[in-house]
């Protein structure tokens, strides 16, 4: 039997048939018309007048920061429950992260630390982060910012399809970043995107991306420039994922109300909870064990399933337990520490079949002696 994954690349015929009508237009890289028409697409999804296709949702952080200017001797705010690439982007530009600590409400940035940290002190900018497909909250979040004046860059890489209060994920702020990563809700194999209503950052941030050429026929430079462009090819390949985003939510959360409704009645197990106004995707279903209250701990349930070749993860280890980020400030810190101890995520792709999901379930509930 093969192994079952929590969330691999979801492919088909149709995204084959779209990289070979790329393949066969001539477009093949850099640039061409499917990249122009995803980044048109991506655009409409998150509501934006803009957006950029690039390398990486990590690359689109990366930018989103430089454009606002941030750099060495800035500090940043940020949620401290992330994957590491949101405060690597950060430090590419020489900026110290100030990390806040998780609401228990939804598992995002705690809106009352950060207004506590916006009484403490200047910040270059905030990065909240949408995790495991719920948006932060930014009815709270939104107004602290504009009165202290600190941009928002939305990290909406683990969200696309999201809505929070009907709005959708990617549409806060002054900027945000997508992720198209082999693991997210859409894949390119790699990559992500930028999206922003603001036409100049836009257009920056091509030109930074494409090494930062100036109109010159002799590659004339004035400032440092990245690679960070996507190809057309995997422009096709996002145009036919992102057209089946739609039903790519439905399935993940279709997932989550199954997982929930077969395990919620065991003793000390709690879903994320999906906090008022928001409609997460559901990107990964993850859970927490109260060791006391379960009687077995996160680690037996995972232990258990890899045995069984179902690969299971521990939630995000949050930064300010990460020995590379030991030195930042942080505000709290208890809510997504208790989360990483007690915290899994489950097979959750919206390829993942019937049977896969039932596996999961019975071997959960054999960790708790069949219960
Ligand atoms: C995946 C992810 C990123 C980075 O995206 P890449 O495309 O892998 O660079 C950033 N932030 C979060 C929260 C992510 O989950």
């Amino acid at each position: 039997m093969s192994r079952i994954y929590l969330s691999p690349p979801h492919t088909g015929l149709a995204d084959q048939a779209a990289i070979n009508r790329a393949f066969e237009s001539g477009w093949i890289a850099p640039l061409g018309p499917e990249v122009d028409a995803f980044e048109a697409e991506l655009a409409a999804v998150t509501e934006r007048s803009h957006g950029v296709a690039l390398s990486s949702g990590t690359a689109a952080l990366h930018l989103a920061l430089l454009l606002l200017g941030v750099g060495a001797g800035d500090r940043v705010l940020v949620s401290s429950l992330t994957f590491s690439a949101t405060l690597n982007a950060i430090r590419y530009t020489g900026a110290s992260p100030v990390l806040i600590d998780s609401i228990a409400d939804s598992w995002n940035m705690d809106p009352d630390l950060l207004a506590e940290a916006l009484e403490n002190g200047e910040y270059a900018a905030c990065i909240p982060v949408d995790i495991y497909g719920q948006c932060a909250d930014y009815d709270a979040i939104v107004p602290l910012l504009v009165r202290h004046g600190v941009p928002l860059v939305s990290d909406a890489a683990e969200a696309l399809g999201a809505t929070h209060h009907g709005s959708p994920a990617g549409s806060f702020g002054a900027m945000a970043a997508l992720s198209f990563n082999g693991n997210k809700i859409i894949t390119t194999s790699g990559g992500g995107a930028l999206v922003t209503d603001d036409g100049d950052w836009a257009t920056k941030a091509r030109w930074l991306s494409t090494q930062a050429r100036d109109p010159a026929p002799h590659y004339q430079h004035t400032t440092i420039g990245y690679n960070y462009r996507l190809s057309n090819l995997l422009a096709a390949l996002g145009r036919s994922q992102l057209a089946d985003l739609k039903r790519r939510v439905d399935i993940r959360r279709a997932n989550n109300a199954f997982y929930r409704e077969a395990l919620g009645d065991l003793p000390g197990v709690e879903f994320m909870p999906e906090a008022k106004g928001n409609r997460s995707t559901f990107w990964l279903t993850t859970l927490t064990f109260d060791p006391e209250a379960a009687g077995v701990d996160r680690e037996a349930v995972r232990l258990h399933l890899e045995s069984l070749d179902i690969e299971a993860r521990p939630v995000w280890k949050p930064m300010h337990l990460q020995p590379v980020f030991a030195e930042c400030e942080v505000y709290g810190g208890a809510v997504s520490q208790r989360l990483f101890e007690h915290g899994l995520c489950i097979p959750s792709g919206s390829s993942l079949t019937a049977d896969q999901r039932d596996m999961v379930v019975t071997e959960i509930r054999s960790v708790f002696g069949g219960a």
